[in-house]
C-alpha cells in the first residue's frame, strides 16, 4: 500500500462521477424463501437507501472522496430518503434528476440462512439517458474517476463510459447485475470489477474461472482471457475469500496479485461490492496504483459486512485507518 493509503485529509482532489442507480431496498426477512405460487410469514420488514450507485457513491464519500452522482428518483418518499443519504454522506446530488416514474426499488426476500432473492423496478433509473450524461457534461468534464454499473440502460452506460475516456478518466466498471457488454463499451473500460460468477459469464463458455486457493499461473491465465477481450485491467472479487488483482499493463511479476481478506466477524454482507468499488474509485482518484487501490477496498468492504444494512453500515476513513494500524 502506498504510504499515504488512507490517511484523513490526504485523498486526492480527482473527481470521483458515478453515473447509475439509487433503489429503495424494500426487504422482508423469513425463516424460508417462497416457492412459485406459494406465500410465507416474513418476521421483519426494512426500507433502506441502496442502488448499487448509490452505494458506490456513499462508500465514496465516506472515505473522503469528492464524489458526484448523476441519476434519476421521483418525487415520492423513497426518492426523498434516498438523496438524504447520499447527500449525507457528502455527495454532490446536483445531477440527481427528479423524473415523473416513481424511484427505483429492489424487492429483496432474505431467509434464516442469508440467503436472498430481488427483483428490482427501474422506476426513475429506467429513465436515465445519454441526453441525462451530455446534461451532466461539466461534472464529467472534471472527472478523474468515472465508476459505472449495469442497473441503468446499456446506451447510458456507454454514454457515461465514453464522456469520463475523454475527459482522461479512469472508467471503472462493475459488471453488475452481469448482462453482455457490447465490444464497444469493453474498449472504453479501463478497470472491471467483477465477481467470480460474472468473471465466467463474462468470459464465457470453455473459461474457467478458478476458485479460493488458485495459483498465480491459473490467475495468469484468466488475465490473458480478459486481455483478449481488450480488458487490461480486472480486480476479481471473491467474498470473504478476499480478492485477485490482474494487471496486464504491470510488469509481469505484478500482473497477478493477490489481496488477502481482513478477516471481520460478517453480519451482512449486502452490498460489500459496492464498498468495494467506492473505496477503490477513491483510492484510483488519489493516484494509487490498482493493487494499492484493491488493498485499502479490501479492509473498507470487509468493515463494511460488521454492521446491517448497505449505506448504513460503509465505513469513513478513521475506521479503515484504525484497521490498517
Ligand atoms: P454483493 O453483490 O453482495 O455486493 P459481490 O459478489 O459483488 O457482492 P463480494 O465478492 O461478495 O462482492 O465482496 C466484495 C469484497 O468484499 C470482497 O472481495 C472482500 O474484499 C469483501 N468481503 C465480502 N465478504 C467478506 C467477508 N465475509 N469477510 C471479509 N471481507 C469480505
Amino acid at each position: 500500500m502506498s504510504a499515504d493509503a488512507g490517511t484523513a485529509g490526504s485523498v486526492g482532489t480527482g473527481r470521483i462521477v458515478v453515473v447509475g442507480s439509487l433503489n429503495a431496498d424494500l426487504t422482508i426477512y423469513c425463516e424460508r424463501l417462497p416457492q412459485p405460487g406459494e406465500t410465507v410469514h416474513g418476521n421483519g420488514f426494512a426500507v433502506n437507501p441502496g442502488g448499487k450507485s448509490a452505494n458506490q457513491a456513499v462508500a465514496a464519500g465516506r472515505l473522503g472522496g469528492h464524489v458526484s452522482l448523476v441519476g434519476a428518483v421521483g418525487d415520492d418518499p423513497n426518492g426523498h430518503m434516498l438523496l438524504a443519504s447520499v447527500a449525507g454522506a457528502g455527495v454532490d446530488v446536483g445531477q440527481v434528476r427528479t423524473s415523473s416514474e416513481p424511484t427505483g426499488v429492489a424487492v429483496i426476500a432474505v431467509d434464516a440462512g442469508g440467503e436472498n432473492n430481488i427483483i428490482i423496478s427501474a422506476g426513475a433509473n429506467g429513465t436515465l439517458s445519454p441526453a441525462d450524461v451530455a446534461e451532466a457534461a461539466d461534472v464529467l468534464e472534471g472527472a478523474a474517476v468515472v465508476s459505472l454499473c449495469l442497473e441503468v440502460a446499456m446506451p447510458t452506460v456507454l454514454a457515461a463510459a465514453q464522456a469520463g475516456h475523454d475527459a482522461g478518466a479512469k472508467v471503472l466498471l462493475n459488471l453488475s447485475p452481469y448482462a453482455h457488454i457490447p465490444a464497444a463499451l469493453a474498449e472504453l473500460v479501463d478497470v472491471l470489477l467483477v465477481n467470480a460468477h460474472e468473471a465466467a459469464l463474462f468470459l464465457g463458455p470453455g473459461a474457467s474461472v478458478p476458485g479460493a486457493g488458485a495459483h498465480a499461473a491459473q490467475w495468469d491465465a484468466v488475465r490473458e482471457r480478459f486481455a483478449e477481450r481488450g480488458i487490461r485491467q480486472v480486480l476479481v472479487t471473491l467474498g470473504a475469500n478476499g480478492s485477485v488483482v490482474l494487471d496486464s499493463d504491470a510488469p509481469a511479476n505484478r500482473s497477478v496479485v493477490f489481496v488477502k481478506p481482513t478477516k471481520v466477524d460478517a453480519v451482512d454482507t449486502t452490498g460489500a461490492g459496492d464498498a468495494f468499488t467506492g473505496a477503490v474509485a477513491v483510492r484510483l482518484a488519489a493516484g494509487d496504483a490498482l493493487a494499492d487501490a484493491a488493498a485499502f477496498a479490501s479492509v473498507a468492504a470487509a468493515l463494511a459486512t460488521t454492521r446491517k444494512g448497505t449505506q448504513a453500515a460503509y465505513p469513513e476513513t478513521a475506521d479503515v485507518e484504525r484497521r490498517l494500524r
